[in-house]
C-alpha cells in the first residue's frame, strides 16, 4: 500500500477487536460528545452536540479511494479515530459510497451511542456492517461522572436511541463496556446495566478496560478477575482488554 502520508487515514493498524483495520478519522481531535474520564485521546476541547461537515467529505473520500483501489488486505474499514464520528453530519454518505465503490470491504463503525437517539442518523448507519457502540454507565449519576457529556444529554435518552437502534438496523451490534474499578463495577450498578444490557440486545457484548494513560490520571485498569466477575455479573461479556481475542466476524453470532 502507497506509504504517502494521509491527512483522514490511519493504519491498517492490527486492531484487537477488528484485525487488519484501516482507520477513517472525520473530525478534528477534540471533537465529542462526551469528555470520559478514561479517554486515551485525551480532553475534550470541543465538547459539542453540533453535527456538521467537520472535514471536507471529497477529501476524505479521495484518500479513500486512492487507497482501497490498491486493494490492500483488511478485514475492516473502520470509522472511528479522535472523537464522535456520528457528528459529523454527511457521515452515512461517507458509509454509501465504500459500499457502492468497494462492497467487499466491511465496514465498522466505532460510536459513543450518545446520537442514535435521532432517527435521521441512526439512518445513516443502515449500510454499515457492523455498529460498536460504548456504554459505560446506565444511571445519570454515573454518566455524569465517568462521561462528564455535553450539558443537553440525557442517559435515559441515550439508551433508548440504543434499544431503537437495535429495533431498525439490520447488521450486527457489539456493545462496548469500559469498566472502572470503584466506579461502575460495584453489584448495584452491574445488576442495571444487565437489565439495560438485555433491553438493548446487541449480538454482541465486549468489556475493555485502561490499556494507556486516560485524560484522569485516577482511573486504574481493572484486574483480571475482576473483568471475569463483571461479565459473569453482566450475563457473559467477552473480556478485550489485555489479551487477544477473537476477530469479530461479520455475521450475527454469539447472541448475548
Ligand atoms: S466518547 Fe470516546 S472519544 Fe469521546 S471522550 Fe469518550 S472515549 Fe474519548
Amino acid at each position: 500500500m502507497s506509504k504517502k502520508r494521509r491527512n483522514y487515514l490511519f493504519g491498517p493498524v492490527p486492531s484487537r477487536r477488528l484485525g487488519a483495520s484501516l482507520g477513517v478519522d472525520l473530525l478534528p481531535h477534540k471533537t465529542c460528545t462526551l469528555d470520559c474520564v478514561y479517554c486515551e485521546c485525551g480532553d475534550t476541547t470541543d465538547l459539542t452536540l453540533c453535527r456538521k461537515e467537520y472535514v471536507p467529505v471529497q477529501d476524505i473520500l479521495m484518500e479513500l479511494g486512492e487507497v482501497l483501489q490498491e486493494g490492500p488486505a483488511l478485514d475492516y474499514v473502520t470509522i472511528a479515530g479522535s472523537g464522535e464520528p456520528l457528528l459529523h453530519s454527511r457521515i452515512g454518505e461517507i458509509i454509501d459510497w465504500i459500499k457502492n465503490h468497494f462492497p467487499h470491504y466491511n465496514l465498522a463503525v466505532l460510536t459513543n451511542g450518545t446520537l442514535l437517539q435521532h432517527q435521521e442518523v441512526r439512518t445513516q448507519l443502515n449500510r454499515a456492517d457492523l455498529i460498536i457502540p460504548s456504554l459505560d454507565a446506565v444511571t445519570e449519576t454515573l454518566f455524569q461522572k465517568i462521561n462528564r457529556p455535553h450539558c443537553n444529554l440525557d442517559c435515559r435518552e441515550i439508551i433508548s436511541g440504543l434499544v431503537q437502534f437495535r429495533r431498525e438496523y439490520r447488521g450486527m451490534i457489539c456493545l462496548e463496556i469500559f469498566i472502572i474499578p470503584g466506579m461502575n463495577d460495584t453489584p448495584a450498578e452491574l445488576e442495571e446495566m444487565r437489565q439495560v444490557i438485555s433491553s438493548i440486545k446487541p449480538d454482541r457484548l465486549q468489556l475493555n478496560t485502561l490499556d494507556r494513560t486516560g485524560t484522569e490520571d485516577w482511573v486504574e485498569p481493572a484486574a483480571a478477575d475482576e473483568l471475569k466477575k463483571c461479565s459473569i455479573m453482566l450475563g457473559g461479556g467477552e473480556i478485550i482488554a489485555g489479551y487477544k481475542p477473537r476477530k469479530i466476524k461479520n455475521k450475527k453470532a454469539d447472541s448475548v
